[in-house]
Parts: C-alpha cells; structure tokens; sequence
C-alpha cells in the first residue's frame, strides 16, 4: 500500500454565514486540502498521513479529531504547549471573497526544527508532498533543515512531489521566494505550478517556460495549471497539452490547484499513464470549482482515478 505523507500547516477556517457575524468553523489549507482528496480519492488503497505542527488546547485536539475522522494519519504531528493552530478568517463583500490571516505565531511553523521529528515522519513512506507555503512559513534555518530530511528520503527512494503555490505575502522579499522555490524544486520528482503566478513572479513568457524552468532544475514531471487555460505538461516524452474540462459556471476556485494535485496524484498512484491523471485531475478540479468552500464532499462522489 503506498504510504504519502503531506506536509504543511493546516489553519482553522471561519467562513462566513448567511446571518452577518455568524461563521461556521472549519479547518483548510493547501496540503491540508490535498491530503483530504488524497484520502477520500484513494480510500483502502493508500496511506495519507498529515504532518505539522499543532498546540496542546483543545483546538488543536479538535482538528486531529477532524483529520482522523477523514482517515488522514495524524501519528507524527507535533505538539507545541506554547503554540496553537493559525487561523483565516474569509469576508464576503459584495460577492467578492477576501482573506484575513493570523498564522504569524503558529504552531505549524516550528514543523522542521528537528530533522529527526521529519525524518521520523517520512519513515517507510513512498512519497512526500509539499508545497511553496510549507517552505514560506519556515525560519530559513528550519526550511534548510526540511530540504536536508527531504534530500535524505528522496536519497532512499521516496518520491518528492511539489506545488510551488508562490505567496509573496509571506516572504521576506519576492527574491527570498524565488530561490527558495527553485531550491525545493530541484529536490521534487514532480512539481506542479500554477502559470499564472509563476508568469508574475518568474518572469516567464508561456507556460511552456514555467515548465522548462522546472523540468531544467530536474523535475521528471512538470505539470502547469492555467485555470480554465490549457495545460502544459514536461515529462521523459517531451511537452504536451491537455486541455482541462469546460465549467460553465464557476462559483468558487479555492483549493482548484489543490484538488487538481490530489486528483492528479490519486490517478498517478494508483498507476494510470501520465495522461489519464492529468485528465483525472483536471475532472476533479472543473467539479470542486462549482461548489463553495475548499473540501468539497459532492465532488469526490463518483470520481474514477482513471481519467
Ligand atoms: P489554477 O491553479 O487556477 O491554474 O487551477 C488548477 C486547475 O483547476 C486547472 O488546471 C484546471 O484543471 C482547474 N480549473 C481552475 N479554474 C478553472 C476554470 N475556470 N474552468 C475549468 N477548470 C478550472
């Protein structure tokens, strides 16, 4: 059975209600999101386990509680008795969804100040997945430690997968970002970019570029998403285009690249060619953009990992 774990920071969520002032509360963020669709994609036939760091109150026990009750693996989170979990809060304004943050202090950023707490984690797992926000949240020194523990698991055999999911916001300066992303890159098996942030941040001209880029820094299989746009894929058989499904009407695209990954990875693992997960996920994706919110259960309902 194969075994991912999925590394990053798992935030509550507040979204709001139709009453103003009221929220229900929920808990969501990127990797979190992936492992979800992971989980509920790949049911009997894989091990998802989730790593991070959380605090000891009884937040934090209530989103272990939620990972467990979503069958994701919670055995080697960390806890932090002078920590807690971040949080977002999202605002509705006149249709318009905005994002307000507090994360600054939480737990899931001492994740890496251990290699061995990694290490521990990525024991006997086949594949690693993490993203650009994983590395943002981290000191430099505990970001270096990561990308340590990831080169020792890819050394052992494990697979490294990648979404760069670039949030100036969170960097020092948009360089710290750049190279930082270039450096987990070149760690990755497969790295899965979205064009329209990496055309603003990298300067690329096509998407074509943004997956030369990264298949240039190593990657075997780059995929680059383009919202409703074709999709660019590198791989050992050169570039090729996938065109994603048509969505007439798209409500919401939060956690898009997220499920797109998940579905992806899900078809991938569970050994289809290259074109069929690409497919699979793009199928995923055009559904979770019709409804609201990040996790969405109607989506994964008759979902085949074939394409
Ligand atoms: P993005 O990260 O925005 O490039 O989106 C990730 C994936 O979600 C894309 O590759 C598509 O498969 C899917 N997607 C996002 N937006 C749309 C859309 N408007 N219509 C259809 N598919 C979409």
């Amino acid at each position: 059975m194969t075994r991912i774990v999925c590394i990053g920071e798992s935030m509550v969520e507040m979204a709001p209600l139709e009453t103003p002032g009221t929220y229900r509360m929920g808990f969501a963020g990127d990797t979190l999101n992936t492992a979800w669709y992971l989980a509920k994609l790949l049911g009997d036939r894989a091990r998802v386990d989730y790593f991070t760091a959380v605090g000891t109150d009884p937040v934090s026990d209530q989103m272990l509680d939620f990972l467990t009750q979503e069958a994701i693996g919670t055995a080697n989170i960390l806890r932090r008795s002078d920590r807690t979990l971040g949080l977002y809060m999202i605002q509705l304004q006149n249709g318009e969804r905005s994002f307000s943050y507090w994360r600054g202090q939480s737990a899931a950023r001492t994740l890496a100040q251990s290699g061995q707490d990694i290490a521990t984690a990525l024991r006997g797992a086949d594949i690693a997945y993490f993203s650009g926000i994983t590395i943002a949240i981290l000191s430099q020194h505990d970001r270096e430690t990561l990308m340590t523990a990831l080169e020792e698991f890819s050394t052992s055999g494990g697979e490294i997968v990648f979404d760069p999911n670039l949030r100036p916001k969170l960097w020092t300066t948009p360089q710290d970002m750049t190279q930082a992303i270039m450096d987990a890159a070149r760690l990755s098996d497969i790295v899965l970019p979205s064009y329209e942030d990496e055309a603003t941040w990298f300067g690329d001209q096509s998407p074509e570029d943004t997956a030369r880029r990264y298949a240039q820094h190593g990657a075997g299989i780059v995929v680059v998403k383009n919202g409703p746009g074709e999709m660019i894929v590198h791989s050992d058989a050169g570039l090729s285009r996938h065109q994603p499904e048509k969505v007439s009407a798209v409500i919401d695209t939060t956690a898009a690249g997220d499920s797109f990954n998940a579905g992806f990875l899900a078809s991938y693992i569970a050994g289809g060619p290259l074109d069929q997960a690409i497919a699979a996920g793009a199928r995923l994706a055009a559904r979770v953009v019709t409804y609201r919110g990040a996790l969405v259960e109607e989506a994964v309902l008759g979902h085949e990992l074939a394409g």
